[in-house]
């Protein structure tokens, strides 16, 4: 939905939207949209300061890859939102902005008005975990052996250590052929 400054300066724009699996465009973030996005709020113009003032709260679960053991992490998001956004070209607008003490994080407009969802696909990805985990206590896969750590054991780790040892022997001892020259 385009949020437009003409439409806004004559009334507010109530909505209450859903966006399918799809819509919103997350794989190259490495994201799967699992359910429908549902959003509502309100997009309002501010006149006297010139700034779009968007509000409102959205709930969608997505998912993707375990970030340990590459099994499916599904994470749900539910968040509100309370965003400022000036026009990119006005004189108040584009490069730094020095925000006032408390004052909101202000975003950036270009053209007539503001795409609700391009504000929606940075949500998202803000409210996501740092960690996408299938859950937080995953094992992960063994960098040795590949095997799912959360589904079987392996006896790599004696291993692991004993090829640390190695690598530091042959730092320390030249090769024969070395010494024979
Ligand atoms: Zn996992
Ligand atoms: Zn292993």
């Amino acid at each position: 939905m385009f949020l437009n400054i003409r439409d806004m300066e004559v009334r507010p724009i109530i909505f209450d939207l859903t966006y399918a699996p799809g819509e919103i465009e997350f794989l190259e973030a490495g994201l799967r949209q699992r359910t429908d996005l549902k959003v509502e709020g309100r997009a309002e113009w501010l006149e006297l300061v010139e700034e779009i003032h968007l509000k409102g709260s959205f709930s969608v679960e997505m998912e993707s890859d375990c970030e340990r053991c590459l099994e499916l992490a599904v994470m749900p998001v539910q968040r509100g939102f309370d965003l400022y956004y000036r026009a990119a070209n006005s004189p108040a607008g584009g490069g730094e902005v020095a925000l006032k003490e408390g004052e909101v994080e202000m975003g950036f407009f270009e053209g007539q008005g503001l795409e609700l969802l391009e504000v929606l696909r940075e949500q998202v990805l803000l409210a996501l975990p740092m960690q996408r985990v299938c859950e937080p206590a995953c094992h992960g896969l063994c960098p040795s052996c590949g095997i799912n750590r959360n589904r079987e054991q392996c006896s790599c780790v004696s291993e692991l250590v004993d090829e640390r040892w190695a690598a530091l022997k042959g730092f320390a001892v030249p090769a024969p052929s070395a010494l024979e020259k």
